[in-house]
């Protein structure tokens, strides 16, 4: 039988093969399809015999799926890029056809007009997401307006598709070759190692750098020679771009205008104004004035902070600074000033002890017990499985951990489900999950040494990975992530990070790869109070990303030329603080919002750290392991995933709405 198909239990992933993915999408649509006209055909629709089971077929469709897509991020391959980009259409087609089944829409409507009274709250919330849902889809609309939102839909999925391979293929078409070791000075071992050993596979001499985010990163930090550092950044900050001379055949400029246009399209077709009115349909943010008024007042509180630390910075380095300057300085000053170095403190997180500490932290707040499972297949020989269960002994879900950078794996670090929580008479199942990181792989015979960092990274994805697991919701339309908007979905997820941060958690989380010692003190303190330096650049840059991305889907203009640079310019130069080179087009690989959920919805990622900066100040208020508060945490957020109104959800946590104070004091500005 088709692996793909054998959707109880965790996914075989020995067995999957490219061939695979286009047969069994195609006979579980088949399924689904014949399924829903049988529902459809029975005499008095009732919640029982065709809500509960269309949430059944709608979660397996997902789960045959979600394998094919987390292999396509994981182990992108032609035969299973091809296998997934064949799908997609399919995909798009058959989740227009559902959203806008006219039929299926009157049966939930009829429902929810004779059942609402005698159902349950969750049932109710299923039962008006989903009709929020079709009115999206388009299900009022006329034959032809419905046609046109097919293939809109499809030729937006494809182009998306197409962005995010460009900017993959681009990444790989650039490498640089460095003879003279001169060139390599300042440059941590490790990547000099790789660099090495991807020399030794290409049969050259010297060293060969790659442009993955480790390198990048690396290099720009790090790269005593400037010239290194500016090829680097060149590279990086042009791929799939017009000002690429590797990669021009990989320009994403058309692409982007194209998306542009068509999400436009989309919406006024819907009958909304514009893209981000659009976005916003399914959001917490109230309105598209709320949330730039929400920006700018982010941005009037940071930029003179930031450009107190730009200047600070140019000071220390006696000269104004270029772009590709900035990371090497500000690491030679953090350095300096907190005798903090990232990469010297490597050899206090190896990754077995940090996971130790994790896990430690989820017992203490939730009485987690994770543990890993051997024997389970999976799709390299560095990926691990988890169970978790409860201090009682129940089982919870588990997870997948994919740890290290790869060549052919997507960068960046994400949760992504394979299978989501459902308790229904028709079908029951436990969230499952896929924890994806890019961390420097270990040198032989040595655990991986990470970044403290990489250990927020690590916290962050994982609370995104309760979120998912802890879920109480038997409907999988809003158990776990799904359901949540976008911009209260960060909320779990950065407030994890704040246990990487506590001074009685750091000592959990570090031993020395020799010695076994915690963290020193002297470099706990130094690291705590590293946390605050460049907080003003760093926030104004995400409050940037952030403009862009609205801006751009609020006005966006098919009808003039250049949008994505005037928009970007205007920007800049309301919130920028480091000047960009007039070759940056970062917009070429910004993925978030060309290829992937963030669309008009960048913001959220601000939106979500003032919740959950003022989230954690519940915590510090009494104790950060304090039980009745993780208990509130867990029974009115963590646990509700779609099921409830976000902010009636973070009153009844925090007992009052959120407020920017928690933020900004985090980041060491007074309120
Ligand atoms: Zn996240």
């Amino acid at each position: 039988m088709n692996p793909l198909q054998m959707i109880d239990g965790l996914p075989d992933y020995g067995r999957i093969k490219a061939a695979d993915v286009l047969p069994a999408l195609t006979a579980e649509l088949a399924r689904c399809r014949s399924q829903i006209t049988k529902l459809l055909d029975q005499p008095e629709a009732s919640f029982t015999n065709l809500v509960q089971p269309f949430e059944t077929l709608q979660h397996r469709l997902a789960r045959v799926f979600a394998p094919v897509a987390h292999l396509n991020s994981v182990t992108n391959s032609t035969e299973l890029r091809e296998a997934y980009n064949a799908c997609l259409p399919l995909l798009a087609e058959y989740q227009a056809e559902v959203g806008q089944n006219l039929q299926l829409y009157k049966a939930y409507e009829k429902i929810q007009a004779t059942e609402a009274e005698q159902l349950s709250d969750d049932q109710r919330k299923v039962l008006s997401f989903a009709l929020r849902d079709f009115r999206l889809a388009g299900v009022h609309l006329n034959d032809h307006d419905k046609a046109r939102y097919t293939q809109l839909m499809q030729e937006l999925s494809t182009l998306q598709a197409r962005f995010e391979e460009n900017v993959l293929d681009a990444t790989r078409a650039w490498s640089y070759h460095v003879t003279d070791s001169h060139e390599l000075l300042g440059l941590p071992d490790h990547l000099i190692e790789r660099a090495r050993s991807a020399a030794v596979e290409r049969q050259l001499d010297g060293w060969v750098f790659l442009l993955d985010y480790p390198n990048y990163q690396g290099v720009l930090t790090h790269a005593d020679s400037q010239a290194l550092r500016r090829a680097y950044y060149t590279a990086w900050s042009t791929r799939a771009s017009d000002q690429s001379p590797e990669s021009s055949q990989y320009d994403n400029s058309n692409i982007m205008s194209d998306i542009l246009n068509k999400r436009l399209q989309l919406a006024l077709l819907l009958g909304f104004k514009n893209y981000a009115e659009l976005s916003l349909a399914t959001k917490m943010a109230p309105s598209t004035q709320h949330v730039l008024k929400f920006l700018e007042e982010l941005a009037r509180n940071y930029l003179p902070g930031a450009k107190k630390e730009f200047d600070e910075l140019q000071q220390y380095a006696g000269s104004p600074l270029n772009a590709w300057d900035v990371a090497y300085y500000s690491e030679k000053l953090s350095s300096e000033r907190f005798q903090v170095s990232e990469e010297r403190l490597r050899p206090w997180f190896p990754l077995p002890k940090v996971l130790g500490g994790l896990f430690e932290v989820a017992r203490r707040l939730y009485g987690l017990r994770i543990s890993e499972e051997p024997g389970i297949s999976t799709w390299n020989s560095d990926v691990r499985y988890y169970s978790v269960k409860t201090a009682l002994n129940t089982d919870v879900g588990g997870f997948y951990a994919d740890f290290y950078s790869r060549e052919n794996k997507r960068g960046g670090a994400w949760m992504g489900e394979i299978t989501n929580r459902i308790q229904l008479s028709t079908h029951q199942a436990l969230p499952i999950a896929n924890l994806v990181c890019n961390f420097t792989p270990p040198a032989p015979n040595m655990p991986a040494l990470l970044r403290h960092s990489d250990v927020v990274t690590l916290f962050h994805e994982f609370g995104h990975t309760l979120h998912h697991l802890m879920t109480q919701v038997d409907y999988p339309s809003l158990a776990g992530i799904n359901g949540v908007p976008w911009d209260a979905v960060e909320l779990p997820s950065q407030l994890m990070e704040e246990w990487a941060w506590q001074p009685s958690v750091l000592p959990l989380l570090s031993g020395h790869v020799e010695t076994g010692d915690p963290l020193p003190t002297e470099e706990l303190d130094n690291l705590l109070r590293s946390r605050t330096f460049q907080s003003g650049l760093a926030a104004v840059r995400q409050l940037e990303f952030a403009l862009f991305d609205f801006k751009l889907h609020a006005e966006f203009d098919p009808g003039a030329i250049g949008e994505v640079a005037r928009v970007l310019s205007e920007v800049r130069a309301l919130v920028s603080v480091i000047p960009a080179p007039k070759f940056n087009r970062f917009a070429h690989s910004f993925s978030h919002i060309f290829a992937g959920g963030y669309a008009a919805g960048y913001y959220s990622y601000k939106w979500a750290e003032v919740l959950a900066a003022d989230a954690f100040s519940a915590f510090e208020q009494s104790d950060i392991f304090d039980q009745p508060t993780a208990q509130k945490f867990l029974n009115e957020i963590l646990s509700r995933g779609g099921s409830c109104d976000q902010m009636q959800a973070f009153i009844a946590f925090r007992g009052r709405e959120p407020d920017i104070g928690s933020l900004l004091r985090k980041d060491g500005f007074a309120a």
